[in-house]
Parts: structure tokens; C-alpha cells; sequence
């Protein structure tokens, strides 16, 4: 072992999550070293909407949306990314979903969400190509951020090797302990490890994977040509969307909006379907998404499911079709036991995971509170 490679902090995984925690660490002065076993990132971190939900999100993640929030803007700043405090719009179509927005509004008040009527809603979807479907209004939450998913993680790595930060690519982790972290490429000497590999801690770290019960969350979604004349840049959240999330979903009308799409459209449901739009800075909409959970992730992309998503994305924006650029498949750490796993498997190592999909609204407010409470 080359002992010269002595480091403050390894962080295994340059997703967001990794680079949030190096990121906090540098701040503190810390010598930092990022591992990763790929060329560049093609995780969930370059897949995802580039959406940071904090309003949707309850107890602890809401918290540490909060949080991260400002360390966000702080970076986009620093770094010169795309990143805009542009909210989000949550489309209701039916009374109970208005009912829904109400009652949310009721419980966080006018600053977290501003109650819009359908001529508000339908000219903040405005565009021309057709009229967008918003008969009851719904609500904007205005503490929500967009980032571009495919620029944001990339730069920030490149922006924190600028600093100092050191970064191994196509670099794997095989083991850990007693201060050493064994690499394919060599071993290092880390005073402390962090792992935020995601989904992939069972290839590491079964044991850990085993006792926190986490598995894979396996998700479509597509980019489409934004119709001509769309201008807004704040996420779009609809009426499965308040099936899942939960500010929604601890609402009394959440009920009544579930009923309603079961009985609507059953098959949105069956694909796990949370329908929701976000702006890109080259003029397309990332449109998706489908959710089916198990142990390992099925490659295969259901053109049914697809076309699902579409036909309910369409129908919110008011057009009789979208032109699908490109689409892919998405990965993330999922879990019933918890939203965020931390354990401490060995006295220097903690691996950390968000085990619901909210990497990109929570890893900056969980960098910052794993490095913090380590103290001086
Ligand atoms: C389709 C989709 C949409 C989403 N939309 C949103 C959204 O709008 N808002 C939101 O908040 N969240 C969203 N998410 C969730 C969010 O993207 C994830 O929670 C987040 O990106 C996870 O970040 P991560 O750094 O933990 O994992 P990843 O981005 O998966 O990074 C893990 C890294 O670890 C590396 N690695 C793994 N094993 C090893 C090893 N042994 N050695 C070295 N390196 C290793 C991998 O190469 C990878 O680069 C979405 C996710 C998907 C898939």
C-alpha cells in the first residue's frame, strides 16, 4: 500500500450524494478523495427530473429538503449550473384533487403554497399548441428548485476537482475497514469513509443492504419537445402525484383522489405511475415516471407504460401528442424500513442512502448533517 495516499475522507460514489458529502467536507478543509467505478456519471443521478420537491415531502426529508435548499443555490452559484428557484405547479383536474391542494395549503400556509385558479394555472401552462387541462386551478409551490439532471452532478464534480477535490473514475471499491479502503486500483488510507454507492450497497455491503431491506426502484421515463410557446420552468406534479407523496398522501381528500384514478385510469396506477413534467434548458420536458420495485433492476422498458405516461401528460398540457426525443431507464435505492439509511458498519465507514426517490431534493441537507455530526 502506497501509505502517501492518506486522506481526511473517502467517499465512495460521485452521485449526488457522494459529491454533496464531499462538498461538505472540502467546506471544513478536509483532504477529500471520490471514488467511482465508472468513466463518468450514469447513475440516477444524471437520470433523474432535476426536481428538488421539498414542499411535497413530510418529517424528515421535508427537513432535509429545507436544508439543502440554500447549499443548492450556493452551488449553482459557485459553479455557474442551471438552477432555478422556479417552483412547481400542481395541477388539479377534479374537485377532490382541488380539495387536496386546499388542504394542503391549509396545513403550510400561503408561503409553501399559493392556491391558483384555473385561469392562473392555465396561464402558467400556457403555450400554442392547445389549451391545458386545468379546470379546477391547483397550487404553486414556490420553495421548489430545478436543476438540468444531465449538466448538474457532472459539473459539480468537475467544479470540486477544480478545488482540490481529488476524483478516481473507473476506480471500484472492493472492501473496507481498519482505515483502508481497497480499491481495484490500489488501496488508500482514509481517516473516515463514507459510501454512497445508492442502489448498489448490496454489492459491497450485503449485510448492510439486508438489515435496512433495500432494493431496487426501477423507473421509465422519456424527454419530449416542449410544445411551442411553453415557457414554464416549474415542475408539473398531477393527480398521481398526490397518490405518492406525502404531504399529499397525509391529506384527508388523498383518499378521494386515489379512488378517483383507480377509477379513471386503473393502469396508471398498476404501473406505479407518478406523471410529472420538468423543463430542461434545451427546450425538452422530462416526462415519467413508472415504479416497480425488486432485488435487482428488470432491464426491460414497457412501450404500454410508456404510452400511458404520455397519454396523461398530454392531456394536463392540452395537446393531442408529445415527440418523444429520448428515453431511458432509471435506477434508485428503495426501501419500506426507511427514507434514509445511515448505518455505521465499522467505526470509520457510514453508508449513507435515500431509499425513496428524493436523492436530488435531500443529499445536499444529508452531506451537510453526516459531516457536521462528526464535528471537529
Ligand atoms: C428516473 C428517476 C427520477 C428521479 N427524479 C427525482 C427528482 O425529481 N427529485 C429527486 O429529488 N430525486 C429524484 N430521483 C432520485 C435521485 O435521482 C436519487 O435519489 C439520487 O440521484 C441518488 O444519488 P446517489 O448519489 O445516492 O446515487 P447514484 O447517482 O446512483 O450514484 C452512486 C454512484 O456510486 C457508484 N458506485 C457504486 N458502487 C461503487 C463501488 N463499489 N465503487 C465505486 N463506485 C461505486 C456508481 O457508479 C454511481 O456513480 C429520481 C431517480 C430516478 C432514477
Amino acid at each position: 500500500m502506497d501509505t502517501t495516499q492518506h486522506y481526511d475522507l473517502a467517499v465512495v460514489g460521485a452521485g449526488i450524494l457522494g459529491l454533496a458529502h464531499a462538498y461538505a467536507a472540502h467546506q471544513r478543509g478536509l483532504r477529500v478523495v471520490v471514488l467511482d467505478r465508472d468513466h463518468h456519471l450514469v447513475g440516477a443521478s444524471v437520470r433523474n427530473f432535476g426536481h428538488a420537491s421539498i414542499t411535497a415531502q413530510e418529517g424528515e426529508l421535508l427537513e432535509l429538503g429545507r436544508a439543502g435548499r440554500a447549499r443548492w443555490l450556493e452551488v449553482a452559484g459557485a459553479t455557474g449550473i442551471y438552477a432555478a428557484a422556479a417552483g412547481t405547479l400542481v395541477v388539479a383536474r377534479t374537485a377532490a384533487e382541488r380539495a387536496l391542494v386546499e388542504e394542503l395549503h391549509a396545513a403550510r400556509g400561503d408561503d409553501e403554497v399559493e392556491l391558483l385558479d384555473p385561469a392562473a394555472m392555465a396561464a402558467r401552462l400556457a403555450h400554442e399548441e392547445g389549451a391545458p387541462g386545468a379546470s379546477h386551478g391547483g397550487a404553486f409551490l414556490p420553495a421548489d428548485l430545478r436543476v438540468d439532471p444531465r449538466e448538474a452532478a457532472p459539473a459539480i464534480a468537475r467544479w470540486l476537482e477544480g478545488q482540490g477535490v481529488e476524483f478516481r473514475w473507473a476506480t471500484s471499491v472492493l472492501g473496507l475497514g481498519d482505515g483502508v479502503v481497497r480499491t481495484t486500483r490500489g488501496d488508500l488510507r482514509a481517516d473516515r469513509t463514507v459510501v454512497c454507492v445508492g442502489h448498489d450497497i448490496d454489492y459491497l455491503l450485503p449485510d448492510v443492504a439486508a438489515e435496512g431491506a433495500v432494493e431496487r426502484c426501477t423507473l421509465a421515463v422519456v424527454t419530449v419537445d416542449a410544445p411551442r410557446g411553453f415557457a414554464a420552468q416549474a415542475g408539473i406534479l398531477t393527480s398521481t402525484s398526490m397518490t405518492r407523496y406525502d404531504a399529499f398522501t397525509s391529506q384527508p381528500s388523498a383518499a378521494a383522489v386515489r379512488t378517483e384514478v383507480e377509477g379513471r385510469a386503473p393502469e396508471l396506477l398498476e404501473i406505479g405511475a407518478n406523471v410529472m413534467m420538468t423543463w430542461r434548458p434545451d427546450g425538452s420536458l422530462v416526462v415519467g415516471d413508472t415504479h416497480e420495485y425488486g432485488p435487482s433492476a428488470d432491464p426491460f422498458v414497457s412501450e404500454r407504460a410508456i404510452a400511458l405516461v404520455l397519454e396523461e401528460a398530454a392531456a394536463v398540457l392540452g395537446v393531442d401528442a408529445l415527440r418523444v426525443r429520448d428515453r431511458w431507464q432509471g435506477v434508485y435505492a428503495s426501501s419500506p424500513r426507511q427514507p434514509v439509511l445511515v448505518r455505521t458498519p465499522m467505526p470509520d465507514v457510514t453508508v449513507v442512502s435515500v431509499t425513496t426517490g428524493v436523492g436530488m431534493t435531500t443529499s445536499f441537507g444529508l452531506g451537510e448533517r453526516t459531516v457536521a455530526a462528526w464535528g471537529a
